[in-house]
């Protein structure tokens, strides 16, 4: 358990020393709490039986919970009757196959209905359900399943034998494999494998485990500047800030139709894609294909969407298609749409009033978070090119470090790290098997982002970079040490430095200085070569765009990566003045 967050139940209202959200003051969890499980005061709590069991208890069985569009024409409904017993099958099959409580579930699946019935049964058995980005290479499956302790995986065949059986025998912990059919029939039989519809099929639903409110629920891998992968969890109570954030961001009710375009491997997807939407009864709308603008402006308009979030990048993707092709579709019936992952220019914020007759409202949050905790949301002002203020029942603070002593940053904008006092449910319990990495996060009570921002008078956060070398490209969160990492296994490799570059599409893509071993020779047959080693190893998300050969790598004393220059060198810039730089913070606050 990270320090912070000591396995505490929700019922307390926010306290600290830090600004509160405006109308938090009398904003309590627990209320949240009673309304999912009838008690204010309830220890327990299941994701998967409050986002679609719940529904059925309450009446709403018939309504839509998932609606899926397949790449082609096909299209599924799934009811939260359904849900409740597709997924209460999927529990039973997996509890059938010996997981137990705390067991790891890998998910390799892109936006198919079968990712829904998987994560509300993983849930539902007691397990942790952990998705991966399909566009991941095998070096990346590999290293999250391991780190993972992963006991079972649910992928399709095709993933599976492209992305996991190159490295099978070097997972031992990987006890079965469930495969969903491609033509949604029977997959081929193999060892240690089973068919997803024939297990459903012969399976009776169970009924949900009592899990507590602090049991892990569900890990995404995440990135930092160094080590491995971190596997952050999150707690069954999470779900009290989804269905808070649900309603306070998006207005979320019963006849509304949600579509969060977020990749099943991105937190945003497990948060906003599934939970948030069932929870509060709305329809979460799944469209499989990749961002392609024309197809984008059919669904809004044809399946009505009312509430839509997505990503700058693909926001930047349909300004270049520009707004009159948008305005040429039938009127689309959103009420909100909303971005995250990273920053919103102005721009886009007025491009989307023009073009889709909302403008876009920027959110703010990580992995680590668990769900939106700052936004400019629908009830309140927004300032466009802000990440918005903190939400009802979030307590944030700015801290510095000068002269080796930590303390917060009052003024208005002034540039300090972003701080979160431990508290709302779905702050994430620690990395999997790696809590002295959490609590390193943590002065006190308070956790911290890594986040750079300045806050202004009226309380709305501006982004200002990171605090680490930690790249996001296109939303992805990539760590450069992952990336150095695999491109060291290539023999030519004797150094690498791995860090960002502009882009205008994608914010910022990973670019590779390298060091060559004696007998190699640089140019760019070897650049080529090193460029598709990487991909096949990484993926395309997560490899470098560009490879330039240097003689030696700059080093500060100590022998570490001068990242600082060789990011500047990447931008084209001069110098390194102008990126933004604060000390580490010492354990605890000067006036604790
Ligand atoms: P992830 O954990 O992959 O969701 O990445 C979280 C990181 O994305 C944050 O720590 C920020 O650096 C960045 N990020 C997320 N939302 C925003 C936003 N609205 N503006 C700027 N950066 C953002």
């Amino acid at each position: 358990m990270a320090a912070g967050t000591s396995g505490n139940t929700v019922g307390a209202k926010v306290n600290g020393s830090g600004v509160k959200a405006s109308d938090t003051e009398d904003f309590c969890w627990s209320e949240a709490l009673a309304e999912l499980t009838g008690s204010a005061a309830s220890p327990s709590i299941n994701i998967g039986a409050v986002c679609c069991d719940r529904q059925v208890a309450l009446g709403q069985g018939a309504r839509i919970g998932v609606r899926w569009l397949g790449r082609g024409q096909e299209r599924r409904d799934l009811s939260f009757q359904d849900l409740s017993d597709l997924s209460g099958r999927a529990a039973s099959v997996l509890t059938s196959l010996g997981l137990q409580s705390g067991d790891t579930v890998a998910v390799l699946l892109g936006r198919v209905p079968e990712l829904y019935i998987s994560a509300l049964g993983i849930w539902k058995a007691g397990g942790v359900y952990c998705p991966l980005f399909s566009a991941f290479g095998p070096g990346p499956i590999k290293a999250r399943l391991e780190l993972g302790r992963a006991r079972f995986l649910i992928t399709t065949e095709d993933l599976f034998t492209r992305k996991v059986v190159p490295n099978l025998s070097d997972l031992p912990d990987l006890q079965h494999v469930v495969l969903v059919g491609e033509d949604g029939r029977s997959a081929r039989a193999m060892e240690r494998c089973s068919d997803f519809y024939a297990q459903l099929k012969a399976a009776a639903p169970m009924a949900p485990v009592a899990t507590r409110q602090e049991d892990p629920a569900f890990m995404h891998f995440t990135s930092g500047t160094t080590g491995t992968p971190k596997g952050a969890v999150q707690p069954h109570r999470a779900v009290l800030a989804h269905l808070v954030t649900g309603r306070t961001v998006f207005g979320l009710v019963p006849d509304d139709v949600f579509w969060c375009t977020a990749d099943p491997g991105w937190v945003t997807s497990t948060a906003y894609g599934i939970i948030a939407p069932l929870v509060c009864c709305a329809t979460t709308l799944v469209d499989e294909a990749d961002v392609e603008p024309r197809r984008w402006y059919g669904i809004l308009a044809d399946e009505r969407v009312t509430a839509w979030y997505t990503t700058p990048t693909s926001i930047r993707t349909m300004m270049r298609y520009g707004a009159a092709l948008a305005r040429s579709y039938r009127e689309n019936s959103l009420r909100v749409a909303a971005s995250v992952g990273e920053p919103l220019n102005v721009e886009a914020v007025q491009w989307g009033q023009k073009a889709l007759g909302v403008p876009f409202l920027d959110t703010w949050w990580q992995t680590e978070t668990g769900a939106i905790v700052i936004a400019n949301h629908r009830n309140c002002v927004s300032k466009p090119g802000s990440m918005g203020q903190a939400l009802p029942g979030v307590e944030t603070a700015l801290v510095r470090c000068e002269s080796g002593v930590a303390h917060m940053v009052t003024e208005p904008d002034t540039v300090g790290e972003l701080a979160i006092h431990s508290g709302w449910p779905s702050l994430f319990c620690g990395y999997l098997g790696e809590y002295d990495r959490a609590e390193g996060c943590f002065r006190g009570d308070w956790y911290l982002t890594g986040d750079l921002v300045k806050r202004d008078a009226e309380g709305f956060f501006w982004f200002v970079g990171r605090a680490d070398d930690m790249i996001k490209s296109g939303g992805l969160r990539i760590g450069p040490f992952e990336v150095e990492a695999s491109l060291m296994d290539h023999p030519a490799v004797a150094e690498i430095g791995v860090v960002s570059k502009p882009d205008l599409l994608l914010r910022e893509v990973p670019v590779a200085f390298v060091s060559l071993n004696p007998g190699f020779e640089s140019g760019d047959a070897l650049r080529l070569e090193l460029l598709s080693f990487a991909r096949q190893e990484l993926g395309a998300g997560m490899a470098p765009r560009e490879i330039h050969f240097v003689a030696e790598l700059p080093k500060t004393n100590t022998g570490k990566i001068m990242r600082r220059m060789l990011k500047a060198k990447a931008s084209g810039e001069s110098d390194e003045a102008d990126i933004p730089t604060l000390q580490p913070c010492p354990g605890r606050f000067d006036d604790e």
